[in-house]
């Protein structure tokens, strides 16, 4: 199937740095060290250096190459995260970093072993890189293909295999470049608590975040999801979460999209839109009980690239996040740039989107059955 960019769409540059694999998290499920020793074979923990490397082979790869170019990341610089976070917090990961050659734990299930200090500096940096791109006029559309993430951790703690907040640094950037308002909408499955809470305070960024009803999970995420965090004195109503059902599917991020967040985007009229991603909340993945597939992160993509046309001049910064079933999550961010790229018709088929969970398996069902009707029933041939 021959696919071309709509007028309006433009190339998209992907910004991203090999050295991000080299941080290895360990072994265990969930990242946990559960197993007292039942198991012969423990799984990665779920932020490995594998999801990531099928993200960028299936961008390099897939139909969706020839509409992006490839620039080359770099490492943040310690004054430049002291626009988000605390000098104090630095300074504890900077000798964590510097303490040996051993794992360090720096919550629960968040490590820091070698070569994760550098990893975590170069999505910082990769990030303010693909910002900085977008803020001098170079391009549009640029994506921060960087891990690890970055959406949990908060101006003076880690959370969620999270360190730094790649995102929040990037929209601090843009302020302090003169942009004086930006929307963020975050999809990863799981609540964006460490980017809310960096700007918990101001009404020049409009954080929303979709995700599933995880509620708190310990000290480092007090914060609870839940549409009663609405933000705190300018702040006030300037973060809006949205907890959707576990389960949700694409009929139901569609429509929370249309209802909720374009609204709500359409009065703050951003100059412009981060789009944070996670291919956490598809319906096969590990630490998530959503049920998006390809079609519903396509459509989320289309949708964003809309609002980004309407009220930022299409300037739109894509950051990665979660998205931890190593097969699905490169197939679901394949389909999510192509939303954003506004192409006329889908790229890539869905290799594993077999789920009962919406209108569209039933309809294709109930084609298959009449066609058999017709062909084994006599009195229905004509129906
Ligand atoms: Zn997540």
């Amino acid at each position: 199937m021959e696919s071309s960019a709509s007028s309006s769409s433009a190339a998209m540059e992907v910004f991203w740095h090999e050295g991000m694999l080299a941080h290895d998290a360990g072994r265990g499920v969930y990242g946990r060290d559960i197993d007292p020793g039942f198991l012969d074979v423990l799984d990665q923990h779920p932020e490995n250096a594998d999801r990531v490397r099928n993200m960028v082979s299936i961008l390099r790869r897939g139909p969706i190459a020839r509409f992006l170019s490839w620039h080359s990341g770099r490492p943040a610089q310690i004054t430049e995260l002291l626009s988000f976070h605390s000098a104090e917090y630095i300074e504890e990961l900077v000798q964590a970093d510097a303490s040996g050659t051993g794992t360090n734990k720096i919550c629960e299930c968040t490590f820091l072993n070698p070569g994760s200090w550098d990893a975590a500096l170069l999505a910082a940096g990769t990030t303010l890189s693909a910002m900085k791109h977008i803020l001098e006029g170079h391009g549009k559309i640029a994506y921060a293909l960087v891990r690890p993430p970055g959406h949990h951790a908060q101006p003076d703690r880690a959370d969620g295999y999270c360190f730094l907040n790649n995102a929040g640094l990037a929209v601090k950037l843009a302020l302090d470049s003169g942009r004086r308002k930006v929307a963020v909408v975050d999809i990863d499955v799981h609540y964006g608590n460490g980017t809310a809470e960096g700007f918990y305070n101001t009404d020049n960024v409009l954080t929303i975040s979709l995700h599933m009803k995880h509620g708190s999970w310990g000290p480092s995420h007090p914060q609870s999801g839940l549409v009663d965090e609405i933000g705190e004195g300018r702040g006030i109503g300037y973060n809006l979460n949205i907890p959707l059902p576990n389960g949700s599917g694409n009929a139901g991020y569609e429509y929370a999209m249309n209802e909720l967040v374009v609204p709500a985007v359409g009065v703050f009229q951003p100059e412009l839109m981060v789009f944070v991603v996670g291919q956490d909340s598809s319906a096969f993945d590990p630490n998530g009980r959503q049920c998006l597939t390809m079609d519903g992160y396509r459509k989320i993509g289309q949708i964003m690239r809309g609002m980004a046309d309407r009220h930022s001049n299409g300037q739109i910064l894509i950051v990665q996040e979660g998205g931890y079933h190593i097969t699905y999550s490169a197939y679901c961010l394949h389909a999510t740039l192509e939303g954003v790229l506004n192409l006329e018709a889908p790229l890539l088929d869905d290799p594993m989107a077999f789920y009962p969970d919406d209108e569209k398996y039933t309809m294709k069902a109930v084609d298959v059955m009449k066609k058999c009707w017709k062909a084994s029933i006599p009195f229905l041939k004509d129906i």
